[in-house]
C-alpha cells in the first residue's frame, strides 16, 4: 500500500502529525501497536496553550467536555507543609486541565480516522527497508504481515520501547536512569484546582485531578534509589514500594490520599530518556518524545508531542514537493523551529529534576519555595505553560 506519509505510533505526537498532514490533503497512514483505550504512565496535565491546537486537530470540544477541572494553583509537596502559588495564566484559555491518556489518545486517533487517515491498529512497525521515495515499513499483527510504502516516514513511537527500527533508541543501564510510575486514585482530599509537585529522595512526581473524578499520581525515580527502597520494602511490588516511599517522604500526599482508594494497578515505564535528539536523520522525521524529551517534572511532554507534530506538518506543508530536496529542506526548518520552541524547557526540566530528587538540593528547593512561592509560578512560565504554539494563528490549514 502506498501513501504520502507513514506515521509510526499513535500517541499524541503521531496523531497530531497525521491529522495536520491529512488536513493538507495528504494520504497518510498511522501504525499503532496497542489497542485503545489503554492507560499509560503519564501525569496527564495538558497546558492551556494547547487548547487552540486541539481545536485545529478536531478534538478541542471533546477535550473541554471531558477533562478535569482547571488547574489554577501549583504547590510543592516535599517534607514539611505544602507550599502553594498561582499558575501563570495563558492568553486565550487561561488554565490547563488534565485528561486521561486512555481518553485523549483514543479521541485523537479517532479524529485522525475522521479526516481520512488509514489507522493500522493494533499493528506494530517492525522493520524499515528501501530508501528515497520508496521507503517500506513492514508491519505485523497476529501472524499477519504487510508493507506500507511512502517517501515520508515519521517516527512517533516514543522513546521508552525497544525495537529494531533505525529510529529506536539504544538501551541504557545506569544508576541515574529514571523509571516512570503512575496510578489513579478515587476519593482524594485535594483542592480541585491544585496541582502539587512532589519532591522526595531519589525522585519527583505530581498529582492532579483528571477526568471521571480520578486523581493521577505519577512520578519518576532513579534506578539506584529504586533498588534501595525495594530492598528495604521486602517483597512489595515495585509500584507499591514507590508509593510507600512517597507517603513517608511527603506528608501532603499522605494527607490528600488518606481516605482514597486506588483505581486499577500501578503502571511502570522506562527508563525515560530526557534530552534533545536529531529531529530529522537518515531521512526519517522524529516527533514527540523521540525528537526530544523533558523530565516530566514540568509536565510538558504532551504539549511537546502535540506541538512538534504540528510544527513538522507545517514545515512539510511549506515545501513544494516531497522529493529528497524538499524533505531535507523541511527537516532542516523543522529541526530549527523545534529547538526554538522546546530547548529551554528541556534544559530547565533537567535542572529541576536534579534539584528535586537529591537530598541536599531537595531541601534547598523547599527552602527557596518556602521563602518565594512565586518561584513555582516562574518555573511554570519558563517551562512553556504560557508559550504560544507557532504557526497556529495565521496557518492556512483549517481544521
Ligand atoms: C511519570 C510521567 C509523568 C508524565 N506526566 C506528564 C504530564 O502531566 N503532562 C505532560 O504533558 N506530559 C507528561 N509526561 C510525558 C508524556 O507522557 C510524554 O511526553 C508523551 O506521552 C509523549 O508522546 P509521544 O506521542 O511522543 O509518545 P507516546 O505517548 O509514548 O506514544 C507512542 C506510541 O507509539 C506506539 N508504538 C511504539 N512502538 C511502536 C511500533 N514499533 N509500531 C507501532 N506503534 C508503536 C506506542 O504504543 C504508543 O502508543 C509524563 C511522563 C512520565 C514518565
Amino acid at each position: 500500500m502506498r501513501y504520502d506519509a507513514i506515521v509510526i505510533g499513535g500517541g499524541p505526537s503521531g496523531s497530531s502529525t497525521a491529522i495536520a498532514l491529512a488536513q493538507q490533503g495528504r494520504a497518510v497512514a498511522i501504525v499503532e501497536r496497542a489497542e485503545f483505550p489503554r492507560r499509560k504512565v503519564c501525569g496527564e496535565f495538558i497546558s492551556a496553550v494547547n487548547l487552540q491546537l486541539l481545536d485545529r486537530l478536531g478534538v478541542g470540544d471533546a477535550v473541554r467536555a471531558n477533562a478535569g477541572p482547571a488547574v489554577e494553583r501549583l504547590a510543592l509537596f516535599a517534607s514539611g507543609p505544602g507550599i502553594e502559588a498561582g499558575m501563570p495564566r495563558a492568553r486565550i484559555n487561561p488554565f490547563g486541565r488534565a485528561l486521561g491518556r486512555d481518553v485523549l489518545d483514543t479521541m485523537l486517533l479517532q479524529a485522525a480516522r475522521d479526516v481520512g487517515v488509514d489507522v493500522f491498529q493494533p499493528w506494530r512497525a517492525v522493520e524499515m527497508a528501501g530508501a528515497g521515495e520508496h521507503k517500506s515499513i513492514r508491519i505485523d499483527a497476529s501472524g499477519q504481515s504487510c508493507n506500507l510504502i511512502a517517501p515520508v516516514v515519521i517516527a512517533a513511537h516514543g522513546s521508552w520501547e525497544p525495537g529494531k527500527l533505525p529510529s529506536n533508541l539504544k538501551k541504557t543501564n545506569d544508576d541515574l536512569d529514571c523509571f516512570g510510575f503512575k496510578a489513579y486514585f478515587r476519593g482524594a482530599a485535594l483542592a480541585s484546582n491544585l496541582m502539587p509537585l512532589l519532591a522526595f529522595p531519589g525522585g519527583y512526581g505530581g498529582m492532579v485531578w483528571t477526568d471521571q473524578d480520578r486523581i493521577s499520581l505519577s512520578c519518576c525515580m532513579r534506578r539506584g534509589a529504586l533498588a534501595e527502597i525495594r530492598k528495604a520494602g521486602g517483597n512489595l511490588p515495585v509500584g507499591q514500594a514507590v508509593y510507600r516511599h512517597i507517603l513517608a517522604a511527603c506528608p501532603g500526599v499522605a494527607l490528600a490520599l488518606a481516605d482514597a482508594t486506588i483505581d486499577g494497578d500501578w503502571l511502570a515505564a522506562g527508563p525515560i530518556r530526557p534530552g534533545i535528539r536529531p529531529r530529522y536523520a537518515d531521512d526519517i522525521f522524529r516527533v514527540g518524545n523521540l525528537a526530544g524529551e523533558s523530565h516530566p517534572i514540568i509536565a510538558e511532554g504532551i504539549s511537546m508531542a502535540l506541538q512538534s507534530g504540528w510544527l513538522l506538518a507545517a514545515e512539510l506543508g511549506s515545501v513544494a514537493d516531497w522529493g529528497q530536496g524538499g524533505r531535507a529542506e523541511a527537516g532542516r526548518r523543522y529541526a530549527k523551529a523545534w529547538r526554538k520552541q522546546f530547548a529551554t524547557r528541556i534544559c530547565l526540566a533537567s535542572v529541576l529534576a536534579a534539584l528535586a530528587g537529591l537530598p541536599p538540593t531537595a531541601d534547598l528547593m523547599r527552602r527557596v519555595v518556602t521563602l518565594f512561592p512565586a518561584a513555582l509560578s516562574l518555573g511554570a512560565r519558563l517551562s512553556g505553560k504560557t508559550r504560544n504554539v507557532p504557526r497556529l494563528a495565521g496557518s492556512r490549514h483549517q481544521a
